[in-house]
């Protein structure tokens, strides 16, 4: 299990700097999740203004 971000996300940035494990970089036309890297900690989600990382 990991958190995905979702087409919603307008690339603001938040999530970004909230991750504990730096597992968010910036994509194209979104940021995006390292899977092997993610903790399922729903920090992301929990400051993402548009709620575009959710649970796979
Ligand atoms: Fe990072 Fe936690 Fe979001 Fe996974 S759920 S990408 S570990 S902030
Ligand atoms: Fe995209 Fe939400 Fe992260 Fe902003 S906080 S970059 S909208 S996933």
């Amino acid at each position: 299990m990991a958190y995905i971000i979702n087409d919603d996300c307008i690339s603001c940035g938040a999530c970004e700097a909230e991750c504990p494990v730096s597992a968010i970089s910036e994509g194209d036309g979104k940021y995006v999740i390292n899977a092997d890297e993610c903790l399922d900690c729903g920090a992301c989600a929990g400051v993402c203004p548009v709620g575009a990382p959710v649970q796979e």
